[in-house]
């Protein structure tokens, strides 16, 4: 089973959308699990304190290294050899390909900042590599956790109806996707592209990866410079 360890002061959270659909299905068939472990357990004195000022003033509270260190040793075996991701806009930003290469392995282990972050101590201590999903500041770790754990979790094996879906997506060849229609024929006047309804496959197969091109160069010029790059 594929197995994620979350580091939160907000153990609450999960799995939140993760419970239903797709990622809820597969967490009730097994396929994978999500374990929480509240910081604030290792937090220090009556208030269970997490937090401090920054050092060298400015705004907001930091995690404490050891806290936060505390909580990792006591949540994670020594032999636990899954990736330590801290969640954070100062990360490389997560790709398919990472989601990907994360899938493939045995789980992952995500730890959840809060107020303006961590101490950095405990990010080199602990061997914490930091991801980000996106180049802007959320209040807290929890929902880019899930949006890690909900682009990897899709792709564990028996998760999709279809085990081929995952490959033909946005990104997964290198492209956008195509445009998808469905059922009705005509709407409001707009019909289906006709090839689609040819049933000659290899013509279809042609007008999706024209279509794949002409959406990327439209919508995402930089994709094109890296088609056929490893990423
Ligand atoms: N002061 C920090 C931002 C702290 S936001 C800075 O300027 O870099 C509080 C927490 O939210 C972070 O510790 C991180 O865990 C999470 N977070 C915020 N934005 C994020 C992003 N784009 N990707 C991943 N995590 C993010």
């Amino acid at each position: 089973m594929w197995r994620a360890t979350i580091f939160t002061l907000f153990p609450s959270m999960f799995p939140g959308p993760l419970g239903v659909s797709l990622a809820g299905d597969a967490l009730a068939r097994n396929i994978f699990e999500i374990n929480t472990y509240d910081i604030r357990a290792q937090g220090l004195g009556r208030h269970r304190a997490v937090d401090d000022t920054p050092a060298g003033g400015g705004p907001g509270m930091v995690i404490r290294a050891d806290v936060l260190a505390a909580a990792l040793d006591a949540g994670l075996a020594a032999a636990d050899r899954r990736p330590r991701l801290m969640l954070s806009p100062r990360g490389p930003a997560l790709t398919q390909a990472r989601a990907r290469a994360l899938a493939a392995g045995e789980g992952v282990v995500l730890i959840c900042g809060r107020f303006e972050g961590v101490d950095e101590r405990v990010i080199e201590a602990r061997n914490l590599e930091e991801i980000s999903i996106g180049d802007y500041v959320l209040s807290g770790g929890e929902i880019a956790a899930m949006v890690v754990l909900d682009a990897c979790v899709r792709l564990l094996p028996g998760v999709m109806g279809k085990e081929a879906s995952g490959f033909e997506e946005s990104f997964e060849s290198g492209l956008l996707e195509y445009p998808q229609f469905t059922r009705p024929r005509e709407w409001e006047g707009r019909e289906i592209p006709p090839v689609l309804l040819s049933g000659d496959h290899a013509r279809i197969k042609a007008w999706r990866e024209a279509e794949a091109l002409r959406v990327t160069r439209e919508r995402r010029p930089d994709l094109i410079a890296d088609v056929g790059k490893p990423r």
